[in-house]
């Protein structure tokens, strides 16, 4: 996987967010982080082949079923920016504060280049979720109804 755009948005030298390498020993994680930017938006991200897939939701992730929030997809992020949480400096991209707003484990059920649907094991989020191509960088991230049994 590529973090080549995610390397050249950086001054590692100015930002303490990590370089990073893709990674492929590790499970299936995921991470929100609330991103005081310019603009508040919570970045979403998967781990998913060696990288962060990554969108960012300005509305922040539903917690309730049915309910869809737009998903804009940006640059793989490393492994290591999972425990990312800190100042990003005036100046650098993305500056602002970022925290972890919840974090946890996922099961991918569906996986296509336009449609994801997965199952979330976090603190505050847990149950089914779909991401939704629906054009250019345009996601839509959906909590789904829980499936009958
Ligand atoms: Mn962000």
């Amino acid at each position: 996987m590529n973090l080549k755009e995610y390397r050249q948005k950086r001054d590692f030298k100015q930002t303490s967010e990590p370089e990073g390498e893709p990674d492929f020993t590790v499970g299936s994680h995921f991470v929100v982080q609330k991103h005081q930017a310019r603009q508040l938006h919570y970045d979403f991200r998967l781990e998913m082949g060696g990288v962060l897939k990554s969108w960012a939701v300005p509305k922040g992730v539903p917690l309730d079923p049915g309910i869809r929030r737009l998903a804009i997809q940006v640059e793989d992020h490393p492994i290591d920016y999972i425990d990312f949480a800190g100042v990003i400096p005036v100046g650098q991209y993305g500056a602002g504060t970022v925290e972890i707003w919840d974090r946890g484990d996922f099961k991918l059920d569906r996986e296509e280049p336009d449609h994801l649907e997965f199952t979330l094991i976090g603190e505050k989020l847990s149950g089914d979720y779909a991401l939704i191509h629906t054009r250019s960088k345009n996601w839509l991230l959906i909590k789904r109804k829980a499936r009958a049994e």
